[in-house]
């Protein structure tokens, strides 16, 4: 398969054309961003990190019935996905409270939640990914009933499968975020990743954060948890 032009650059990752053209190469940077892209830094290593834990935990969960966009790793940064159209939402799952959650309802971060929460956010820089409900998504059409009804089955399915899958590795999933797309022929996938930068991870026994929250925060040893993380799941660099 041939690496063609460069379709996008997003702050995580660069999205190149194939010669096939329902196919993309999609290649992971070090560069990380929080706030919405106000703070910047790199995170060593992040790439190839990243590329391989995305990859191993999308193949797990299309074992356990989720459709993913993943084809194939290329190499350590790069992977051939399906070419989807990216459903404009953040669909965050949460299992314990933290973050935006703790802020906003007022409640300590480290309480467990009684079920999973779904949330989802409009994916908008400018407007700081809003929350918003299946109403505003119908109101506005940034996807069918249908596919919400989906896109709230996998997204529990993903939950319990890596909830599961973490715990045998002493990792608690405390929240995290998916993307989903629509191929050439409508079917509805997982897309994007699933990796530290896009989940909270709290060490089972002693509560260490082994995620972006070390960047975001300023808390230190950030290249070290991505390491520790890749380390717990035989990640070779
Ligand atoms: N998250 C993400 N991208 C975003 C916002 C959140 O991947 O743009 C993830 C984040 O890593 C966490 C979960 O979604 O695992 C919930 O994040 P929260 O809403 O608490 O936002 P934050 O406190 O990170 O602003």
């Amino acid at each position: 398969m041939k690496k063609l032009e460069q379709l996008y650059e997003g702050k995580a990752k660069k999205v190149f054309a194939t010669d096939q053209p329902d196919l993309v190469i999609v290649d992971y940077k070090d560069d990380a961003t929080a706030l919405n892209g106000k703070k910047r830094g790199t995170i060593k290593g992040k790439g190839a990190i990243n590329n391989m834990m995305t990859n191993r935990l999308m193949q797990m969960l299309e074992k356990n019935g989720v459709p993913t966009h993943f084809v194939e790793e290329i190499s350590d940064r790069e992977t051939v996905v399906k070419k989807v159209s990216i459903v404009p939402l953040e669909v965050i799952i949460r299992n314990v409270a933290a973050g935006s959650l703790s802020k906003r309802l007022g409640i300590p971060e480290g309480t467990p939640l009684r079920k999973p929460v779904i949330e989802y956010c409009y994916k908008c820089d400018e407007l700081d990914d809003p929350m918003v409900n299946e109403y505003h998504i119908a109101a506005m059409g940034w996807a069918t009933d249908e596919q919400m009804k989906l896109i709230a089955e996998y997204a529990l399915k993903v939950d319990s499968v890596l909830i599961r899958f973490f715990k045998e590795i002493n990792v608690e999933l405390i929240d995290f975020k998916l993307e989903f797309g629509v191929t050439s022929d409508g079917t509805l996938v997982l897309a994007d990743e699933i990796s530290p930068d896009t989940c909270r991870f709290w060490d089972a026994t002693t509560h260490e954060k082994l995620d972006k929250d070390r960047f975001r925060r300023d808390m230190g040893g950030v290249e070290e948890a991505y390491i520790e993380m890749a380390r717990r799941l035989h990640i070779e660099e």
